[in-house]
């Protein structure tokens, strides 16, 4: 068929691969001079000739010229573990293999001859630019592809020259593709797709455009090929297709006239969206197939306005024959769910040195009159629809699309069953966001408990990335049915079960990090996160990046671009970036430490040293469905003069607050120094006429009001007591930190006025300083309010008497005039808000918010 239209249109372009092309007779002549020398190493029918190349327009010449050999090709993708690789290549024994130089030395052992297709091979044979005479049947087989099995190996599917012959000519009858159209080919190699991609346009006259390798995932790249090439055919999964849909410029790939969807359900809310995007008839289509049966072989052109809740998989494309049988092979009623059956000329040979899996899969066609006809036994669940196009409805086994990507789980269970310190597994796929499936692995270790690093290293060595779990849970036991089955759909998600950060991970050191982290966790579903841990060793993936960088976008108001993620692939890089770019110069007090969540915001106050960070785990304890924002103190930028009086600080901070909720109740906390901010706050709110919700102080004392002097005199009467008790007063009195911190101050004061900004090392300490004095300044009044007050468990034990109510509450007790709710925590001043208490604070903490709540509610 190829060699046809070079008849036809030899001048025409025929594939383009960044700034270089070949004609349809360039790429003929070098494909025959390939398939000269491959028949030369023994290639013809039925021979597998593996091909292991990045993307590029040697790959082309490379499948043209096994196939004008008469021979079938293998795909192995540079990208797959070696042990993967290896086993393709012991299971197909390929004697010629075609790759490029620098992989040969990164590639396993194999006896196959090599052929690099980037050195100059040409030279080394007959120069014959001449046809091969084609001694290839449809019976014989055009390739071989490897797609995940339920055993721990992959499972090459046998596919013969007809079906692919008949897919083409369907594509060619029913969507019409001229000399004018242009055919992106984005998907990888070793999935079927790229098989109509390639060959389609190249039997009929249009032209093929390569996308770069790595360019199918990044979604500005795809809008900048599709525009610039003026692409009018294209392919990609319903999962690709939303990330898409939300990309700048989408709207002008108006040169669309064929976007053929498939891998997994369509939704048909993302065919609204690509209605409201792109106002396209006629261009998306819903095609369903699986490898063993020739790529497409169904398919529906989506339509706007439907009822449906996912796109129908429509009818059987020509000489494709579909049934929906029940478990005795009888055709259910329209309506009715049943297995689905395909017959007809697509189907496999079945797999490559798997008799008994082949005869399973592929059993005889009972509907039909001919001895050797076989159907395929899909393992989907569809149903007849009223219209006679048919709905998917699921699966009745194990196997998942992960973005499209096919996955047996029982391959990913058997490879982590053979890790020795696991007992048991389970793993699932589940949705974090809508169309976003994960995988998660549950595992039940024998004693010693694996880190996720050391599984995600163990399992990278046997399987592709897109079969990594995104997340591990450590359970004691998997749950049961009452018959004794895993229970699926009781495993936790992985983030209901909370880990404290491990000794061998860094964790934040400021607030961005902090924030970044907590974007991470979200996005990835994987908690905890270290600084140096990588995005992409984590189990994230490039379509993932786009929510990761909305999230940043939303938080941090910063719109980077999405490929800094290869630069600076861990949260440490990433701030550092962030931090260098100038966005971040409008500083702010508020903090969103855990911003989702549909609940009211609760907000928590520094405590002496100004920052937020130690609050980071008593959000992460309140859930995801309660917003936390940290007011930090002003001045931990380095570049702005810190408050002096705790009543500015409030008032600041409410000025903050009510940007973000302009209206009570509100509710407020503070550990230790930020429980008395907390405490003015409330004052504050109570003047204007707002309600407070919640006004809750971790282990505060009130403060006692102490009279300032004056530089000078403190000075003074420092040198006098000197003077009078020897040097043992400077250790006693850390006068040497004294003056440390004063020097501090000064110097804060010199980078302030010459506009420097001050080192952060000491910003902390400098703002402890001016917090401290702040504090002794500070004279409360009585507040009218309520307050629930977090008091320590050892504070009361250790009183001699414990009718002290005012000393347990550490002063609090008579500056409230409502109610003082108080509740014991273990731990002491420095460790509440850290785990184990935090779990316990925490606790306490939702039972206080729900009580506001409920007040607030039945108030209306
Ligand atoms: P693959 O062999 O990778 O093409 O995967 C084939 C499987 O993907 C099918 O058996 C279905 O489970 C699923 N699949 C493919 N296309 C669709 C579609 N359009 N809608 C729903 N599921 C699909």
């Amino acid at each position: 068929m190829f060699e046809m239209q070079v008849e036809r249109s030899p001048q025409a372009i025929a594939v383009i691969f960044e700034n270089t092309q070949l004609t349809y007779e360039q790429l003929n002549q070098h494909a025959n001079q390939l398939a000269h020398m491959l028949r030369a190493l023994g290639v013809g029918p039925n021979i597998l000739v593996g091909i292991c190349l990045e993307r590029s327009l040697e790959m082309i010449v490379g499948l043209l010229g096994i196939l004008k050999a008469g021979g079938a090709y293998v795909p192995l993708d540079p990208a797959y573990p070696l042990e993967r690789l290896a086993f393709i290549f012991s299971d197909t024994q390929t004697p010629v293999l075609l790759t490029q130089e620098n992989l040969i030395n990164k590639l396993p052992p194999h006896e196959a001859q090599v052929v690099c297709l980037d050195s100059n091979w040409q030279n080394n044979t007959h120069n014959n630019k001449q046809n091969p005479i084609n001694q290839t049947t449809a019976d014989d087989l055009i390739y071989v592809i490897y797609t995940s099995g339920s055993t721990g190996h992959p499972k090459g599917v046998m596919i013969p020259h007809a079906g692919i012959c008949n897919q083409l000519y369907w594509k060619q009858e029913t969507f019409g593709l001229t000399q004018a159209d242009k055919v992106l080919l984005n998907i990888s190699f070793s999935f079927d797709p790229s098989v109509w991609q390639i060959f389609w346009p190249l039997c009929f006259g249009g032209q093929l455009i390569i996308a770069r390798p790595g360019g199918y995932q990044d979604t500005a790249y795809l809008v900048k090929v599709i525009t610039e090439h003026q692409i009018t055919i294209f392919a990609l999964v319903p999962s690709m297709l939303r990330v898409l849909l939300q990309q700048k410029g989408i709207e002008n790939c108006q040169s669309l006239r064929h976007i053929i969807c498939g891998g997994e359900a369509l939704p048909v809310e993302l065919i609204e969206r690509f209605f409201a995007k792109l106002n396209l008839d006629n261009v998306l289509h819903n095609c369903y197939g699986p490898t063993e049966a020739s790529i497409d072989t169904t398919f529906w052109t989506c339509q706007r306005g439907t009822n449906y809740a996912f796109a129908p998989i429509g009818r059987p494309i020509t000489n494709v024959q579909i049934y929906i049988l029940n478990e005795n092979l009888q055709s259910v009623p329209v309506g009715e769910s049943g297995e689905l059956y395909i017959g007809g000329i697509g189907l496999a040979r079945g797999y490559m040195n798997r008799p008994e899996l082949t005869t399973e899969k592929f059993i005889f066609d009972p509907f039909s009159s001919e001895v050797k006809a076989r159907l395929y036994k899909t393992g989907d669940l569809v149903r007849y629809l009223n219209d006679g196009n048919i709905q998917f409805l699921g699966r009745i086994d194990h196997q998942v699309k992960v973005r499209g990507f096919r996955i047996e789980l029982e391959e990913i269970e058997t490879i982590l069953n053979q890790h020795p310190a696991i007992h048991q597994t389970v793993v699932i796929a589940r949705e974090n966001f809508p169309g976003d499936q994960r995988l998660v692995a549950y595992l039940v270790p024998h004693q010693q408990i694996p880190t996720n690093d050391e599984l995600r290293r163990f399992l990278k060595q046997k399987l592709p990335d897109y079969m990594i779990p995104s997340s591990f849970v450590i359970l004691e036991f998997l749950p049961l049915t009452p018959n004794g089955k895993i229970d699926r759909d009781s495993l936790p998600a992985p983030n209901q079960i909370r880990q404290a950060i491990p000794a061998t991970k860094v964790a934040a050191q400021d607030d961005l990090e902090l924030r970044l982290t907590e974007i991470w966790e979200k996005v990835l579903g994987i908690q905890p996160i270290g600084m140096n841990d990588n995005y992409f060793d984590l189990g994230g993936y490039s379509l993932l990046a786009v929510h990761l960088f909305t999230e940043i976008e939303k938080t941090l108001g910063q719109n980077l671009p999405l490929s800094i993620l290869y630069q600076a692939p861990t949260i440490k890089q990433l701030a550092d970036i962030i931090r260098q770019s100038t966005i971040l110069a409008s500083w702010s007090s508020l903090v969103a430490i855990q911003p989702s969540g549909t609940k009211p915001p609760l907000f928590l106050i520094h405590a002496v040293f100004g920052d937020v960070l130690s609050y980071k785990d008593l959000a992460r304890h309140l859930g995801f469905e309660q917003p936390v924002y940290g007011l930090q103190a002003q001045g931990l930028d380095g570049k702005q003069a810190p408050y002096t009086r705790i009543e500015d600080m409030a008032s600041h901070y409410l000025k903050e607050v009510q940007t973000l909720q302009p209206n009570g109740p509100y509710l407020l906390g503070g550990h230790s120094f930020g429980g008395v901010v907390a405490f003015e706050m409330a004052q504050q709110l109570h003047k204007q006429g707002q309600k407070v919700g919640l006004l809750t102080l971790f282990h505060s004392s009130a403060p006692a009001h102490i009279k300032q002097l004056s530089f000078s005199k403190e000075i003074l009467t420092h040198l006098q007591t000197f003077f009078q008790t020897g040097l043992a007063y400077l250790h006693d009195k850390n006068l040497d930190k004294w003056l440390l911190n004063k020097f501090i101050g000064i110097s804060y004061k010199f980078h302030l006025f010459f506009g420097l900004p001050f080192p952060r090392i000491y910003r902390n300490r400098y703002i402890r300083e001016v917090n401290i004095q702040a504090l002794k300044k500070y004279v409360p009044s009585i507040y009218p309010g309520q307050m629930t007050f977090m008091q320590i468990e050892e504070q009361v034990e250790k009183m001699e008497t414990p009718s002290s109510k005012h000393i347990t509450q550490l002063g609090w007790a008579n500056l409230v005039a409502g109610e003082l709710d108080v509740h014991y925590i273990p731990g002491t001043h420095d460790s509440i808000l850290k785990e184990p208490n935090v779990q316990i604070l925490s606790a306490k903490l939702k039972t206080c918010l729900e009580k506001s709540l409920t007040k607030y509610d039945e108030m209306g």
